[in-house]
């Protein structure tokens, strides 16, 4: 007989994981909350119509860097990445951008000063990206394969962004790196906050950080289209409320936060298992709002035109403050800012003529303060006149993104806080499996972590069909 799978949730972690074992010749059902599959990799006419945003995730270094992604036929399921010029711009006061190059080499000479301390501390991981993503997309093991090239991205990682920010003299290049290692949601002279300079700023050298053709639902789409493909389907508007529904599945994968996963399946855990769940530790929240635009957005610098993500937040120091602010527990009065402008590349995104623009900032788990004049003053800083181009706005609070995907719980955005702990245990010891044989988590609450790559989905997938065949 046919073995048969449950899958929950059709974020891109569940869909990862249900095609691993689609693949394996498993019959999987795929249960889905909301109307549409993708969770936060989802596109929607959030404001007006002929206007697509992402609601979610927007830019993908990892998406397109990602083994798993890259093991799958996306492409004839109509997934297309595009690349704008530059990867990414970062402006200041004065009118001008730093601007991160897809080419190293570019880059190298872009940041004059400090174009051979970048090379020298990218260059290692950027050369061997294949075996240094193999790496860093799966839980951090006892012994790597790759030693060597471990242990020296160890020695940098562990440090906090301020102290490996010291190798660059410019303050230019501070704030550049500045703005990467803020995407940890960890105060930069927290540990760790520079491993995560380092993991935007490889890719970004390495595979660049797309956007896809049509938006982040197309992503979705392709991955629904191989799992079609492979006999399985999703079935939305379908919320899994209790494990004990589930009748006659070899496994139940599900792709949900712990505090979900007590909530859903209690009953089945060992009360040690439920008190280590109910340890996890959730991280701060975004602040999001979606824009539809009369005009590209005014830049003072028109390097950030060539850019398809844009960091606003000025000064190493100035972002060091807001994201210090955010860790504890305060609003930032000048919050650093992540922006796309998708529509700049991608036609598809807006009415002839018009564009969109997707932009963030990090606040407190949870937070209700409406953040949206700070945001704004601070895109208007390096874009005078921005407002004038709004022609509609969407803003999310926290508990608004809640509200689209459970799973971002306090609007937190990254599956749970990234500090060393959660590193080296994301949600437990166990990493996927859990107390009861059968149920293993595969969400971004389980290693490699946040961001939209399906390397948590195909980790815990794979684990639970090894155990499966142990017997
Ligand atoms: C505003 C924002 C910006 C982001 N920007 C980026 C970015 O630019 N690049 C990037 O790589 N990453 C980004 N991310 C992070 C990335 O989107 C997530 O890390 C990734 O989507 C996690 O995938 P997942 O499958 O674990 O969870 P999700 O994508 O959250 O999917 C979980 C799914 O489970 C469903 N679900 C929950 N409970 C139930 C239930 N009881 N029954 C049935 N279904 C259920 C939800 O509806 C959802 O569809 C961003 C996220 C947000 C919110």
């Amino acid at each position: 007989m046919m073995r048969r799978a449950c899958v929950i949730g059709a974020g891109p972690n569940g869909l990862a994981a249900a095609i691993t074992l689609a693949q394996s010749g498993f019959h999987v059902d795929v249960h889905e909350a909301q109307s549409t599959p993708g969770g936060a990799v989802r596109t929607l006419e959030l404001t007006l119509p002929g206007f697509r945003h992402d609601f979610g995730s927007a830019v993908y270094p990892l998406g397109a860097g990602s083994p798993f992604f890259l093991s799958l036929p996306l492409a004839s399921h109509g997934m297309e990445w595009i690349h704008s010029p530059a990867v990414l711009a970062h402006p200041f006061d004065d009118g001008t951008a730093v601007t991160l190059e897809r080419d190293l080499a570019e880059t190298r000479n872009s940041l004059g000063i400090d174009g051979t301390a970048w090379d020298k501390l990218m260059r290692p991981f950027v050369e061997r990206w294949n075996e240094f993503a193999f790496e860093i997309l799966r839980p951090i093991p006892f012994i790597p394969k790759h030693p060597w090239l471990m242990a020296r991205f160890g020695a940098i990682a562990l440090q906090s962004a301020e102290a490996v920010a010291r190798r660059f003299r410019n303050p230019r290049t501070r704030a550049l790196f500045a703005g990467m290692a803020a995407h940890s949601f960890l105060g930069l002279d927290e540990p760790l906050s520079a491993a995560f300079a380092i993991l935007m700023a490889v890719p970004a050298h390495a595979i660049g950080w797309p956007i896809p053709r049509g938006g982040a639902q197309s992503i979705t789409d392709a991955l629904c289209g191989v799992l079609s493909a492979l006999g399985s389907q999703v079935n939305t508007s379908s919320p899994v409320l209790n494990l004990a529904a589930l009748k006659n599945y070899d496994l139940i994968l599900c792709d949900l936060t712990p505090r979900q996963l007590i909530t859903v399946g209690g009953a089945r855990f060992s009360d040690r298992y439920k008190r280590r769940l109910g340890e996890f530790r959730y991280g701060p929240g975004a602040f999001k709002v979606d824009y539809a635009l009369s005009a590209p957005l005014p830049w003072k610098s028109a390097d950030c035109l060539r850019a398809a993500t844009v960091h606003l937040g000025g000064s190493f120091e100035e972002i060091a403050a807001s994201e210090k602010a955010v860790r504890m527990g305060r609003h930032a009065d000048h919050p650093f800012v992540l922006l796309a402008q998708p529509s700049l590349f991608d036609s598809s995104r807006a009415p002839a003529g018009r564009h969109t623009a997707w932009a963030y900032c990090h606040v407190p788990n949870g937070s209700k303060v409406n953040m949206l004049d700070k945001l704004e003053d601070q895109i208007e800083r390096f874009a005078p006149g921005f407002r004038e181009c709004v022609l509609a706005r969407r803003v999310f609070s926290p508990a608004d993104l809640e509200s689209m995907d459970a799973n971002l719980v306090g609007g937190d955005v990254a599956g749970g806080a990234m500090d060393i702990r959660q590193f080296l245990f994301r949600p437990t010891w166990r990493h996927y499996s859990t107390s009861a044989r059968d149920i293993y988590i595969c969400s971004a609450s389980t290693p490699p972590g946040g961001g939209v790559h399906g390397m948590c989905g195909y980790h815990a997938a794979n684990m639970a069909l090894s155990r499966l065949s142990r017997g």
